[in-house]
């Protein structure tokens, strides 16, 4: 087994919080649930103003089978449904919670057989928990535990690898949920039939490889936990099925289950357990806070919903020279305008940076170094690519593959010209995407 993969970068980690504990944070006075925090349909609303909720209670419903419901994460009184600030960059429909109570965890009753839930069963109560991938891609899980019967799958591989410089909610679940994470991967394992079961960590995180490696050996002594060695995106789904199976996902539209695989993030194992044996909804989640704009970087359990000014304050507020928040990571994750916006399913971190590191070089011409092309964990050509998404060429950006790019930000990275790469690229890419589609429409249509 190679257990890495070809290309990728090594960004300083920054892990300033891997040894700080999860607190829980005091609920806010009002919530803020989007109707979609989840790639697909945009969930239904299903309560208007001036409704009591329940905390756990649906407030949307799925909008198609790739679609997931959301849920009320404080019992309270629903104050409007208003367009309102998303992470994701735009205004979206917003149910607004004015809270009473903190509610609980929003676990129901327990199920004692639990662990004897049949395939569909768990697809389910997955479904109507409202999973998405945790580590940021925000896929439904549900979709995930659903590969057709033509595409077997063979093997599961649980993602603690947290590649992403600064970011540790991951780190300390995996110390602090060890049990659960192992748990939520044997539901895995099972609804989709899987032989194997990896799970794997970077060795960055010795402390976590221990810790799960513990849990696996008191609960099904089959599962090989995995230590990585540290490269940047080794968290990416197709970088590490290529590091643990030697196996290569080919270009778009493929995906993990066209080569018998299965990834699913530690987080989303947490919350797959808890579904299934409590069919409790994916209401809160571990945010990491930290960067040189925050005075005291930490880690927090967090509603969904809570407007990232309570996590900031929770962080110990800002420094005086704080000057760009980011939600995510600074290899993949997105500038924000505002503090205001909520956390969302997908939100595993929020990252403040001082002026000094929130300067970008200024954009000089391309010098040819081609160290672009050697970090490209997918084997494209960034700088071509990112020139022909900028000059609008977009059949050409799509011949050259500007779909299969994944977004690392490794080419970016390393740029000694402080080239946009990645930016002009996801440009590129949606433009392509956004073609596609109209063409599929129209030909829908004429037929
Ligand atoms: S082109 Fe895409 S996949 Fe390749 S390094 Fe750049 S961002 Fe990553
Ligand atoms: S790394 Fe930058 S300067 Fe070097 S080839 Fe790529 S775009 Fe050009």
């Amino acid at each position: 087994m190679k257990k890495t993969f070809r290309g990728g970068t090594h960004p300083p980690e920054f892990k300033l919080t891997s040894g700080v504990a999860t607190t829980p944070l005091p609920v806010p006075e009002l919530i803020y649930v989007p109707i979609q925090q989840h790639i697909g349909a945009p969930g239904v609303p299903v309560v208007k103003k001036k409704d009591e909720v329940t905390v756990g209670q649906p407030l949307t419903q799925s909008g198609g089978f790739v679609s997931i419901p959301a849920h009320a994460p404080v019992s309270g009184v629903v104050k409007d449904v208003i367009p309102y600030a998303n992470p994701v960059g735009k205004e979206m429909m917003t149910v607004v919670i004015e809270t009473k109570d903190d509610g609980g965890d929003g676990k129901g009753e327990e199920d004692p057989n639990w662990a004897d839930a049949t395939p569909d069963v768990i697809r389910e109560r997955v479904k109507n928990a409202g999973i998405a991938g945790m580590g940021g891609a925000a896929f439904p899980t549900h979709v995930k535990l659903s590969p057709p019967e033509a595409k077997p799958i063979d093997t599961v591989i649980i993602n603690g690898a947290e590649c992403e410089p600064y970011l540790t909610s991951d780190h300390r679940l995996m110390l602090e949920r060890a049990e659960d994470i192992v748990r939520g991967a044997m539901l895995v394992r099972k609804t989709v039939n899987a032989k194997k079961l990896f799970m794997a960590v970077e060795d960055n995180k010795p402390d976590a490889f221990e810790s799960l490696k513990k849990a696996a050996a008191s609960l099904d002594s089959s599962i090989q936990v995995e230590m990585l060695p540290v490269k940047y995106p080794q968290g990416a789904e197709k970088q590490l099925i290529s590091a643990l199976t030697g196996r290569e996902v080919p270009p778009p539209p493929a995906l993990p289950m066209d080569v018998g695989c299965v990834v699913q993030n530690v987080g989303s194992c947490v919350a797959i357990y808890e579904a299934v044996r409590w069919q409790k909804p994916l209401i809160e989640r571990y945010v990491t806070i930290t960067g040189s704009g925050v005075k005291k970087p930490t880690n927090v359990l967090a509603k969904i919903g809570t407007p990232l000014t309570y996590l900031i304050e929770a962080a110990g507020g800002y420094t005086d020279d704080a000057a760009k928040l980011i939600m995510g990571g600074p290899m993949m994750g997105n500038a924000l305008w505002t503090d205001t916006v909520p956390v969302i399913k997908g939100t595993s971190g929020v990252l403040v940076l001082n002026k000094e590191q929130a300067i970008i070089g200024e954009e000089e011409p391309c010098i040819g170094c081609g160290r672009c092309v050697s970090v490209c964990p997918v084997f494209l050509l960034p700088t071509n690519i990112a020139r022909l998404s900028e000059l609008e060429r977009l059949e050409d950006a799509d011949e050259l593959g500007v779909l299969e790019c994944i977004e690392c930000g490794s080419c970016t990275y390393i740029c000694p010209a402080h080239r946009n790469l990645v930016q002009h690229i996801r440009f590129g890419k949606a433009a392509v995407m956004a073609a596609k589609r109209k063409a599929t429409t129209k030909k829908e249509k004429a037929a």
